[in-house]
């Protein structure tokens, strides 16, 4: 059995404690010989900051880059307010895309029956909702050249982003969405503004060019950015993989997200390139939720986006689908039993902490594999 490295940054507030559930898992799946991990604990983040000074390490980048996967808490807190901007607690999750490369951000929405209730939307809207949204996450407006206010000296000031992609940038997201619609439901929306923007039409062009030449099986679609996310809030159900850039990936992704209820509930990786020689690629998986500082500590936050995430590990790093279906199964089933944790609390359900819910989730992942 193949042993796989991975590299554990709990990071700040709750980011501890929801780790600890998915440790609790990975050392049972160890002890039960089902899989076999070697992990190794860093820090990042504001804990980072107390030891070092920094928000990463050199050593704990050299740790990431060396693991087949780094699975990420959460970081932050207004404790580290004060800090100076290069060192803040963000800084460490920035510089961990950047050096790996980290292009592409998965962030899939996914609706448990049992929780249709929560969600804002109807609930025949919403249950079964399965999509997932693919945004490129290294190009586009929010890194482009020029960028910057210039003070024009007569009490106005003028402010430039540039909005910028090169064919490769395109093609290799497509690439990815592509690849993970082969594996759900074969169908990509690419959403872009085509219709007011350079980028937009070159993002087009790209994507029908990649899917003609190469993923011709899988069924495409174009939305204009804007009535996608309309789409969105009004028949999510439509969208099997959508694929966007960086700022309409972030907007879109925020929406599909509040689709399905808690952000406790939400899991997202990012990937890098697949390694030409070992076959390999980068990846960081992580809630989506931040370290939830006003909860921190006390035993409310809910593992489940920590889990997924990991579950998201096994799908996409590990070639452990059934595992993940496993824990996604596992996770129903005890929505279904009424056990919340508070977050996603309704009339009549148990609430319980983080460990308990953590415990639940592990003992009907026990039960399916009895
Ligand atoms: P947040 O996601 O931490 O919390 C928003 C709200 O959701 C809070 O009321 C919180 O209690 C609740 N919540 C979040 N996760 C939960 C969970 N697992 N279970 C139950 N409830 C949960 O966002 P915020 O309050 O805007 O940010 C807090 C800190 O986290 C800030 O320092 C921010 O910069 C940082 N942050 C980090 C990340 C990250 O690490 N990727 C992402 C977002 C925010």
């Amino acid at each position: 059995m193949t042993t796989h490295k991975l590299l554990l940054l709990p990071g700040d507030g709750i980011g501890p404690e929801v780790m600890a559930e998915v440790k609790r898992l990975i050392d049972w799946l160890n002890a039960q010989g089902i899989a076999k991990f070697e992990t190794e604990t860093g820090l990042v983040g504001g804990c980072s900051y107390d030891a070092d000074k920094v928000a990463i390490t050199d050593k704990t980048v050299a740790l990431a880059k060396a693991a087949d996967a780094i699975i990420l808490g959460a970081v932050g807190g207004p404790k580290w307010d004060p800090v100076p901007f290069d060192v803040r607690p963000e800084a460490g999750l920035l510089r961990l895309r950047k050096d790996l490369e980290l292009f592409a951000n998965l962030r899939p929405a996914i609706c448990y029956p049992a929780l249709a209730d929560s969600s804002s939307l109807k609930r025949e809207i919403v249950e079964g909702l399965d999509l997932m949204i693919v945004r490129e996450l290294t190009g586009g407006v929010y890194f482009g050249e020029p960028k910057e206010i210039t003070d024009l000296g007569n009490g106005q000031k003028r402010a430039v982003d540039t909005q910028v992609y090169e064919t490769y940038e395109i093609e290799r997201i497509a690439r990815v969405a592509f690849e993970l619609a082969r594996k759900r439901r074969n169908k990509v929306t690419s959403m872009e503004k085509r219709n007011v923007m350079k980028s937009g039409l070159l993002w087009n062009e790209v994507v029908t060019r990649v899917h003609a030449n190469e993923y011709k099986d899988v069924e495409l679609e174009h939305q204009l950015a804007d009535s996608g996310g309309m789409q969105l809030v009004r028949r999510p159900k439509q969208f099997d993989v959508i694929v966007t850039d960086n700022l309409f990936g972030d907007v879109l992704s925020d929406i599909a997200a509040m689709l399905t209820g808690s952000l406790g509930m939400l899991p997202s990786a990012s990937l890098g390139a697949v390694d030409a020689k070992t076959g390999k690629r980068s990846a960081l998986y992580e809630p989506v939720h931040g370290s939830a500082p006003d909860i921190a500590g006390k035993g409310l936050a809910n593992p489940v986006a920590m889990l997924t995430s990991f579950g998201m590990a096994l799908r996409y790093s590990f070639d452990m689908g059934k595992l993940a279906d496993s824990i996604d199964k596992a996770i129903a089933n005890v929505l279904d039993q009424g056990i919340r944790t508070g977050d996603i609390k309704s009339e009549g359900s148990k609430v319980v902490s983080t460990t308990q819910m953590g415990e639940a989730i592990l003992k009907e992942i026990q039960k399916l594999h009895a």
